[in-house]
């Protein structure tokens, strides 16, 4: 299977961890900010085989464990609202609110669908004229581009009853809080495979330049990672820090000028509440005025106060690098995969649920 076996080669994976161990003499801690390279490392048991001196862990990069409480309280309320559909990709279902959930919202009467893609919600909305169509629109860089086109489209066909609630967010000002904060001593950065992709690894240029750390831009397979973290201990033992690319097949240094452009013909930064670090300047995507009618937060009313956490659930700290699951007392107890209590337990891309699927706990 091309672009999949070649990546978990097992001789080439043994190659390049000989490479780390016989070169990585300093200590240095990484960060891995994205949620699909936590899952990478934890599955492929990558942590267990690095030399001691070498520490990783967790960022902020699951997009539905950052989607702050008041943000899915909103989603809940849009949801209960009469003759509205919200559609909504899988892992936000079971999200706790302050309250609710969506999944329990569905289970009282509300109609939640969750769907493959933005092209789905504007085919419901198409279907279903007398009704308004929600679309939760949640995620990364990767997939924002994709809510813009929903909402071109949209205009380009006259749907007059589909809505985007913008809560898609942008990665580098958080890795900008995290680093600007002090609260974690990072000596390199795992950047995000499928973020790099549309923004290209320029967008990672200020972490070299303005920290001194060093950034390295990874796929998602075993040999990625390792590859990644072998070009990081290269700068770490040289002390350089600059922006490499360790997954040229689907990173180029610009990006994707396309999706790029469709991000900013409909949307503008704004400010945007996450969960563990509250609102960050220029990290949200607000609809444009000239696409108002597509944006929920105009066509709604939605009432939703901003409330703490719930009681004991460390998530902002694990999202900011403070702390791991470990840290928090109601892991594996109280919280699981049948029973979240925060959102990093629920996402296939959290790090609790890493930690609990894949034994975190024989590791550190
Ligand atoms: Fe929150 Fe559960 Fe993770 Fe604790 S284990 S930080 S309660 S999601």
């Amino acid at each position: 299977m091309k672009y999949t076996t070649e990546f978990r080669n097992n001789e080439v994976a043994q190659a390049l961890l000989s490479h780390i161990r016989e070169r990585s003499r300093k200590k240095a801690r990484f960060m891995e900010f994205c949620g699909g390279h936590t899952v990478a490392i934890f599955r492929y048991g990558i942590r267990q085989l690095l030399p001691k001196n070498i520490e990783m862990i967790s960022g902020p990069g699951c997009p539905v464990c950052v989607t702050a409480t008041v943000d899915i309280d909103k989603a809940i309320a849009l949801a209960q609202e009469k003759g509205v559909i919200i559609t909504t990709f899988g892992d936000m279902l079971k999200v706790p609110g302050s309250k609710s959930s969506l999944q329990k919202a569905r289970a009282a009467g509300a109609d939640v669908r969750m769907v493959y893609s933005t092209l789905d919600a504007l085919q419901i909305a198409k279907e279903n004229p007398e009704k308004s169509v929600v679309f939760l629109g949640i995620g990364f860089e990767t997939t924002a581009p994709t809510v813009a086109a929903s909402i071109l489209e949209a205009q380009e066909t006259g749907v007059k009853n589909y809505y985007v609630l913008s809560q898609n967010k942008l990665s580098p000002p958080a890795i900008k809080a995290i680093l600007q904060s002090g609260e974690v001593k990072l000596d390199g950065l795992i950047c995000p495979g499928h973020v790099s992709a549309i923004t290209g690894a320029q967008a990672w240029d200020f972490i070299a330049h303005d920290y001194r750390i060093p950034c390295v831009v990874a796929g998602f397979e075993p040999l990625d990672v390792l590859q990644c973290i072998d070009m990081l201990v290269e700068q770490v033992e040289n002390k350089q820090a600059r922006v490499e690319i360790a997954y040229r097949r689907g990173v180029a240094p610009e990006g994707n000028k396309i999706a790029l452009d469709l991000m900013s013909q409909v949307y503008e930064p704004a400010p945007a509440q996450w969960r563990g670090f509250g609102v960050i300047p220029g990290s949200g995507l607000k609809i444009k005025k000239e696409y108002r009618q597509f944006d929920a937060e105009e066509k709604f009313e939605i009432k939703a106060a901003p409330v703490d956490d719930p009681k004991g659930c460390l998530c902002g700290e694990v999202l900011r690098g403070v702390n791991t699951p470990l840290d928090c007392k109601l892991f594996g107890k109280v919280c699981n995969p049948e029973s979240p209590v925060g959102p990093c337990m629920v996402s296939s891309e959290g790090t609790c649920s890493a930690y609990f699927l894949y034994g975190g706990n024989a590791i550190d």
